[in-house]
């Protein structure tokens, strides 16, 4: 059977969900019996070399270089998977979404507690090199079709390799009670 490829990505994400598919440990070297990475962190690859069978999506849509990638990967992957709460809802960033933007900003860059006074006025960064700040974080479903959501903050290590092993084969995943149960 030919090497599934792989790639993957973190967009308004803390990487947690990237830390946890390498907590598949010893079963990575079975992983790459079965697939190639492309485009992804695990290589450093930047940029996707040729289309890809599977693009695992970690974190929602905080900026437009995030929508970029995000739609970048729907075209040169035939199975999309949003991998965490993050990229499945928004996560922890979109905690901002009820606060007005500008709001945010001020916060962060101008009046909040741990902005340092000085000599130079702060300011709201405005380089036209940065990404520009979407209004609200925006869950990867909102943004583009997504083929599978992976709950979990992060998914359980466990749960990674299964969807990993279902997609590469063809099997059907089974997901035991558990998987959706944290306490
Ligand atoms: Fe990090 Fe959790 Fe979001 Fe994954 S779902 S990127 S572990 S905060």
């Amino acid at each position: 059977m030919p090497k599934k490829i792989i790639a993957t990505a973190s967009l308004a994400g803390c990487f947690g969900c990237h830390m946890s598919f390498l907590d598949i440990d010893e079963r990575l070297l079975d992983l790459i019996e079965l697939v190639e990475f492309d485009k992804s962190p695990f290589n450093d690859l930047k940029e996707f070399s040729r289309a890809c069978d599977i693009g695992l999506i970690e974190g929602g849509c905080c900026n437009d270089e995030n929508v970029h990638t995000l739609i970048n990967f729907r075209q040169r992957c035939r199975v999309l998977v949003a991998v965490g709460e993050c990229a499945i809802m928004g996560g922890l960033p979109s905690l901002r979404n009820v606060i007005p933007l500008q709001e945010c900003l001020a916060e962060a860059y101008l009046h909040g507690p741990t902005v340092a006074g000085g000599a130079t006025p702060n300011v709201i960064p405005h380089d036209p090199d940065l990404p520009k700040i979407l209004d609200r974080v925006y869950p990867c479903h909102e943004i583009v079709k997504m083929d599978y959501f992976l709950p979990g903050c992060p998914p359980r290590a466990d749960l990674i390799w299964d969807a990993l092993v279902a997609l590469v084969t063809g099997q059907e995943l089974k997901w035991p009670y558990a998987t959706f149960k944290f306490d």
